[in-house]
């Protein structure tokens, strides 16, 4: 599509889109009575209007019902978690029995480590990507060290070649294959949070599963971003956050995939609790643990209504747009049209202050774009804040943007470029770097 740098052009694209109405089943940020432009979901999801009536109706559930709330009521808590299996497992390509919400994220990986981190003789390395979210490198640290290992022998790190931000697929497969017979573990996150990167899952699935290994995803900043499909790629395991794409509120309950061919798999090592007991007879609260079949054998603790009340609130919201693939063409196009607003305040300001890291090619990426502001980002991101439009900021000098179709409109995308480019103008100005 040939983009315009003008408002009418962002209007029109605005019209045309069937998927703008789902804006107004959101809150926005507000200081002084002024909504703010947010471009932050890839971080925080925004609260959809339904959040406070889902949860009062649990508070009621609770009030009116107490423990017999359990089994009780219209949505029995004991239950409650089938309902959003179903509106999961689209968002990842799954089945409903291959999913669960359980958890916080970073709980989940080491629960799923646990089982599915099985080092044997030579055969003890995880290969993971260099940069990773700090959490996932402490996780996977603290797995190595449990199991006795020493960190620089059982981690292998892939980083972009000198000079690049981006990794190559090539590189990941040939050091997978470079190391083939030693790797247990390939654990990649499955957009970058840092750059981006939407790396190729398939082939690195396959590349993995080629050498005997375990493949793992985690989809923090994938799921409910791009499409993935877990079960298709054969992927053994994943999980993901639900607070940053979908929206279900900060410290959001978590998503755990576990591939159907896993599940008569005895051998699996698991830290059990009560809640992944068979649910028939869970209550017999009998010795002898045996795991419920599918994802749900992985939870550990009872389930958590009220995050799930929250995670569910979304998901409904994201069943009316028609999961993932009519979200996935809208933000094809408005991360095309950020990209083209940020070029323009690039040609605007004559000099090369903004870069941006994050792969142009659409299947290499989702919505974020990452930035990098070469003087003076961390001003610059302030008075964008100033001007009520909300990124976030990623030391030592990375903005970074997402246009989330669910809420964000090709205005927004305007708007964010006319305000930077005022923004740089006013600060480069000022301290002379042009
Ligand atoms: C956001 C994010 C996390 C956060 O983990 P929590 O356990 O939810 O705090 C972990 N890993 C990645 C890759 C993330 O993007």
């Amino acid at each position: 599509m040939n983009f315009e740098n003008t408002l009418s052009f962002a209007k029109a694209l605005d019209e045309a889109d069937q998927l703008r109405h789902f804006r107004s089943q959101f809150l926005f940020p507000n200081h002084n009575g002024k909504d703010y432009i947010y471009l932050c979901g890839n971080s925080l999801g925004l609260q959809p209007k339904a959040a406070g009536e889902v949860l009062k109706k649990q508070l009621d559930n609770w009030a009116n019902f107490a423990v017999e709330g359990w089994f009780d009521g219209e949505e029995p808590w004991m239950f409650y978690h089938k309902a959003l299996k179903k509106l999961m497992a689209p968002i990842v390509g799954a089945s409903p029995a291959e999913v669960c919400p359980m958890n916080t994220l970073t709980i989940n990986l080491h629960l799923l480590m646990v089982s599915f981190y099985q080092p044997k003789g030579k055969r003890f390395k995880i290969i993971m990507e260099g940069g990773a979210f700090p959490s996932d490198q402490y996780a996977i640290e603290s797995q190595v060290k449990f199991h006795g290992f020493d960190l620089k022998e059982a981690i292998i790190e892939v980083f972009p070649r000198e000079g690049e931000e981006i990794l190559r697929t090539e590189d990941i497969v040939s050091q997978i294959k470079e190391n083939a017979g030693e790797i247990a573990l390939v654990l990649f996150g499955g957009i970058n949070y840092y750059t981006g990167q939407w790396y190729d899952m398939k082939t690195i699935t396959k590349a993995g599963h080629e050498i005997g290994a375990i493949v793992g995803w985690d989809l923090a900043h994938a799921a409910g971003n791009v499409p993935v499909k877990l079960h298709d790629w054969g992927v053994d395991f994943a999980c993901w956050c639900s607070y940053k794409y979908q929206n279900s509120g900060p410290g959001g309950i978590s998503g755990i995939f576990v591939h159907e061919k896993h599940f008569g798999n005895t051998d699996l090592n698991r830290f059990a609790g009560w809640w992944g007991y068979q649910e028939s007879k869970r209550f017999k609260m009998e010795k002898g643990f045996i795991a419920e079949g599918g994802a749900d054998g992985w939870q550990v603790s009872c389930t958590q209504v009220m995050p799930m009340a929250l995670y569910h609130a979304s998901l409904q919201i994201f069943e009316q747009a028609g999961f993932i693939e009519p979200l996935r063409i809208k933000s094809i196009t408005l991360t095309q049209y950020l990209e083209f607003i940020i070029n323009e305040v690039n040609k605007s300001l004559g000099v090369g202050q903004y870069k941006i890291i994050t792969p142009k090619n659409q299947e290499d990426r989702g919505a974020q774009l990452s930035i990098i502001a070469q003087h003076h980002g961390k001003r610059i991101f302030d008075g964008l804040m100033a001007n009520h439009i909300l990124g976030d900021w990623r030391e030592p000098d990375v903005i970074r943007l997402s246009a989330v179709p669910l809420y964000n409109s090709y205005e927004d995308v305007y708007l964010t470029g006319q305000a930077l480019l005022k923004v740089s103008k006013d600060i480069l100005q000022k301290t002379q770097s042009i």
